[in-house]
């Protein structure tokens, strides 16, 4: 078991990583680490992530109320404790605003196409859109479908929440989804990000289950869960059938 004070000192890394990568303005993000007996440490409130020495951060209650430090707690609390409660096997969580993801989730897109073999197999083949709540209960209640099946989520209009067994993991899960968008971004002057192949999915999403074996217990992948403002996957045919019919209904929806 880690000791706090390695701990501390993973979890600072982390925060001013995120600062020092632009993936948080201001006092944006939050990143926690589980504790023994119900005890969260965490980036205080209100303060940049470039300032958060491992001796300026705090540990949360189960209500994300401070129980040591002398910062303060963050409302995006609430959302690390649903994962927590939910995932016994997270050890940490990440949350960030990174420019490229932050875009899709602002414009209401989910990164919902599987397009690189290495994000299906660390992220899945798709990163779902939580819809947007405001702060609090209502955000919880939003994101708590997505917890079980995914380990990264966009936040509609908002940014991105990533988990896992420990802060490494979770940040790289975030930095990953970054990646994924930023490539989608770069795609689209290109003519779009295209689809994997329908027949290679099967392969990587075995790996995955290989690499993450707590996904072979897990619910089989059902229908998407993701707000969807467009029709871009349709799941019993290949991607770029469903790119094709994607783009004759947005080219179809144009002309009217
Ligand atoms: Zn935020």
């Amino acid at each position: 078991m880690t000791s706090e004070r390695a701990l501390r000192t993973e979890l600072s890394a982390v925060a001013k990583s995120l600062h020092a990568r632009g993936f948080c303005a201001n006092h944006e993000g939050n990143v926690t680490a589980r504790l023994e007996r119900g005890r969260f440490l965490a980036t205080p409130g209100a303060v940049s992530k470039r300032l958060c020495e491992p001796d300026a951060l705090v540990v949360l209650d189960e209500k994300g109320a401070v129980a040591s430090g002398r910062g303060k707690s963050f409302s995006e609390a609430a959302l690390h404790l649903a994962v927590y409660r939910v995932r016994a096997d997270v050890g940490a969580v990440v949350h960030a605003h990174p420019p490229y993801a932050t875009a899709f989730a602002c414009a209401g897109r989910a990164l919902d196409r599987p397009i690189l073999a290495e994000a299906v197999v660390s992220l899945g083949a798709e990163i779902p859109l939580v819809p947007f709540s405001a702060p609090g209960e209502a955000a919880v209640a939003a994101l708590a479908p997505f917890l079980e099946r995914f380990d990264a989520v966009l936040l509609g209009s908002h940014g991105v929440l990533a988990w896992g067994d420990d802060l490494e993991q979770a940040s790289l899960r975030l930095e990953h989804v970054e990646q994924v968008a930023r490539i989608c971004q770069l795609a689209e002057p290109l003519g779009g990000a295209r689809a994997l192949p329908a027949e290679a999915l099967p392969a990587l999403l075995e790996a995955r289950r290989k690499a993450f074996p707590r996904l072979a217990k897990a619910a089989p992948s059902g229908p998407p869960v993701s707000a969807r403002p467009t029709a871009t996957v349709i799941p019993s045919a290949s991607p770029d059938l469903a790119r094709i019919i994607a783009e004759e209904l947005a080219s179809a929806l144009r002309g009217r």
